[in-house]
């Protein structure tokens, strides 16, 4: 087991694709898993033309057996794993009165089941190997206080962070830590699109709504996903081997925890 392996779902794009690069300038070798086969694949050509080893699988963190199964497949082509990051998430903007069940539904199967898959997927695969394991979740600010407009959203990353720390206490006795990371203002797909759904609420111009968030960020800029890569890369690392059941916010200065 001498090179390390890490698995992130929702890796075609944003903060996946950040963190998958990353890992594999860390020197993991990097399964990157996704709803849409051809976008994972797109950065898995890029980290092998860079040199790095990466490897593309097509899941759909809802389903457990995909989740599952792209344990496995990661697996069957690196030989093990070490690292897995729960990624993938959806945002959806709409006041509490006003959210549709099915959308309410949709988002609690991505952010929250498929985050729960993941766990114990991972968790499952950590012990059989009967080697220690990092399991890495995606939080957020709103996963600290409630916004406006993103209560359904907010409420799956309020969750986030209980199940981190209830997994964490339950897998200490294997070795496997369990963490979260929470990115605040980050300038990806998602947030064009938050950013979008917010205007048509608020009757505001496209821009507005991301030029309003932004202006409260203490250090002055919107997020990259480099930014939170690198508090990845060091959750993954040993040198994070003595933290466990923690949610660590890398937002530029929104939130003070
Ligand atoms: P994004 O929308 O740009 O990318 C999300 C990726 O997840 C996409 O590639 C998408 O295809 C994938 N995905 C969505 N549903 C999936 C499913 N069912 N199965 C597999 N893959 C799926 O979003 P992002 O900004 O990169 O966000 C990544 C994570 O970080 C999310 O969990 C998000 O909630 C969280 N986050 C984002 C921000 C932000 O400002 N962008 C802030 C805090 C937390």
């Amino acid at each position: 087991m001498s090179r390390k392996v890490a698995l992130v779902t929702g890796a075609g794009q944003g903060i996946g694709e950040g963190v998958a690069r990353q890992l594999a300038t860390d020197g993991f070798a990097v399964a990157l898993s996704g709803r849409h086969l051809d976008k994972v694949q797109r950065v898995t050509d890029d980290i092998e033309k860079d040199g790095g080893e990466a490897y593309a699988i097509e899941a759909d963190v809802q389903y457990r057996d995909q989740v599952f199964d792209s344990v496995q497949k990661t697996v069957d082509h690196f030989g093990h794993l070490d690292v897995f990051v729960n990624n993938a998430g959806i945002a959806h903007v709409a006041q509490i009165c006003n959210t549709k069940e099915d959308d309410l539904d949709k988002l609690l199967d991505i952010n929250v089941k498929g985050t729960f898959f993941g766990i114990q997927a991972a968790a499952a695969q950590f012990r059989k190997q009967k080697t220690p394991g990092k399991i890495i979740n995606a939080s957020s600010i709103a996963g600290h206080e409630g916004f406006e407009l993103l209560g359904a959203y907010s409420a799956t990353k309020f969750a986030i962070r209980g199940l981190t720390q209830a997994a964490a206490k339950e897998l200490a006795r294997y070795q496997i830590t369990v963490n979260a990371y929470c990115p605040g203002i980050v300038l990806t797909p998602m947030w064009d699109q938050i950013d979008e759904e917010m205007g048509q609420v608020n009757h505001v111009a496209k821009g507005e709504s991301l030029k309003q968030y932004l202006s409260g960020i203490a250090l002055g800029r919107g997020e990259e996903p480099q930014d939170v890569a690198n508090l990845v890369s060091f959750l993954a690392s040993e040198k994070a081997n003595y933290i466990t059941g923690q949610a660590i916010m890398v937002d530029g200065g929104i939130k003070y925890v």
